[in-house]
């Protein structure tokens, strides 16, 4: 039966506690959050999906140019009129003729992304992720950030049983104004209570399945009470919802929390398992029956991290950044940029064909022989060590690096030696999600595609590097 063939998770590395959020507001908006997922100055949806994808595909047994649907689910996309899909698509190295669909503008997103899977012919990859923004005294207190991927194809290990829908207008359960970056209408009423849960149970209650046998449930969840309380109406367990609830450790991650919370209760389930799913967003509800389970990659994040300070959130989140950059600074023109794209997310180096030396990027002379050569592409290893290394403290940052370091501190930059087959490749490259000071040479790091700038309104997405430890 067709369904979730593989799956990967990724949540990113920083965490704030409810506690540093009510020491700093004296209360805490964000009931049944406990600590919530904060992105990086370098991450987004796009970032996370990608990371999240990479871990679902390395997972499946499929090769990536066997896919024909790539599906994206997110409120949050980096740009307000600009697809995300064709960066995801070039990111991975996914084939270009596969047929690709972004979702927006309600939580339920990924329902819509998952329901196109899995009418698909052939196997589809289907992303959710997001981060949400509210305003900091209130509306983003319980917002988190995550990504799901799922590989959807015949014969999966946790087949789709079936779908529901409920759809009805109910004006004012969460929205965004139009050019507006921050959630409206998150104050959870009785009205908006009672909207949803009449919308789940429906949903629930469409499906040809038992809700009564279900062993889990991942329910809409903008805080932790929710799902208990939109299911009122169901015949589940506390138990079962429980292992379908994420949002008490990453916070509301908008169109990516019902599936991040589906990923938790399958790696946790049994073979004979039955879990729901059943996201909500703007006046839809829809209900997925999930047989079997599944080992999820990257599923332990829900549970790590690296807790943050309230001052250091406002900054990573870019609450706070210090007025414009001035200055020039290293101009790349869009036609040029999209040119490196292959060595900027997939690290494609040259190989000399005369002496065998490895050129990155590969561009002008060979590195070695210094001969003029047709070089010969390959992939080099997403994993190397940190062959030289220097942090760029305040101030210091080239002009168009400005931002993030005002967001996110010092950083460090390696030159990093990236050892395979086909020989050795050495590139200058950030270091993310570590303290520059706890990086040393010899170190092992991995690549990791993150925002790199932004230029003519357009952000740059390219490899860092990341300790493997
Ligand atoms: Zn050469």
């Amino acid at each position: 039966m067709r369904g979730i063939a593989a799956a990967g998770a990724y949540v990113p590395r920083f965490r704030l506690s409810a506690d540093e959020l009510a020491d700093a507001w004296g209360t805490s908006h964000a009931s049944g959050v406990e600590r919530k997922a904060v992105p990086s100055a370098d991450e987004d949806a796009l970032t996370m999906a990608v990371a999240a994808a990479e871990r679902a595909l390395d997972a499946a047994a499929l090769d990536r140019v066997e896919l024909t649907l790539a599906a994206a689910a997110t409120t949050t996309p980096p740009l307000e009129e600009g697809e995300l899909v064709p960066r995801l698509v070039r990111a991975l190295d996914l084939p270009a003729s596969a047929a690709t669909a972004t979702e927006t503008g309600h939580t339920a997103a990924g329902a819509a992304a998952l329901s196109r899977a899995l009418d698909a012919d052939g196997p589809a990859l289907v992303v959710a992720a997001d981060c949400p923004e509210g305003d900091p005294a209130e509306a983003d207190h319980p917002f988190g950030a995550g990504a799901a991927a799922f590989v959807v194809a015949d014969d999966a290990a946790a087949p789709v049983a079936d779908a529901a829908w409920h759809t009805d207008e109910t004006p004012g359960v969460r929205f965004r104004e139009r050019g507006d970056g921050d959630v409206q209408g998150l104050d959870i009423t009785t009205y908006q209570r009672d909207a949803v849960r009449g919308a789940v149970t429906e949903a629930v209650s469409a499906l040809d399945v038992d809700p009564d046998g279900a062993d889990a449930a991942a329910v809409h969840q903008p805080d932790g009470r929710f799902p208990y309380r939109a299911t009122g109406d169901l015949p589940l367990s506390n138990e079962a919802v429980a292992a379908g609830t994420v949002v008490d450790r990453v916070g509301d991650a908008g169109a990516a929390t019902v599936p991040l919370g589906l990923l938790a209760a399958l790696d946790g389930a049994g073979d004979g398992d039955l879990t729901l799913a059943v996201p909500y967003g703007g006046g839809t509800a829809a209900a997925f029956a999930v047989e079997g389970s599944l080992s999820v990659a990257g599923i332990d994040d829900l549970d790590g991290g690296t807790e943050i300070d309230y001052a250091t959130y406002l900054r990573e989140r870019g609450y706070v950044v210090s007025g414009e950059v001035s200055g020039g600074g290293a101009h790349v023109s869009l036609p040029n940029w999209r040119r490196s794209l292959d060595q900027r997310y997939r690290l494609v180096a040259g190989k000399c064909p005369e002496c065998g030396g490895v050129t990155f990027p590969p561009e002008g002379a060979c590195q070695s022989c210094h001969a003029r050569v047709e070089f010969e592409a390959f992939e080099a290893p997403r994993t190397g060590t940190i062959r030289a290394l220097t942090v760029i403290g305040q101030g210091g940052a080239p002009p168009e690096f400005a931002e993030l370091q005002q967001r996110d501190g010092a950083y460090a930059v390696a030159v990093v030696a990236l050892e395979g087959e086909d020989g050795t490749a050495t590139l200058p490259a950030q270091i993310t999600d570590a303290d520059p000071e706890s990086v040393a040479v010899g170190d092992e790091v991995r690549a990791t595609v993150r925002r790199i700038y932004e230029q003519e309104g357009v952000p740059r997405y390219g490899v860092k590097f990341e300790p493997t430890e």
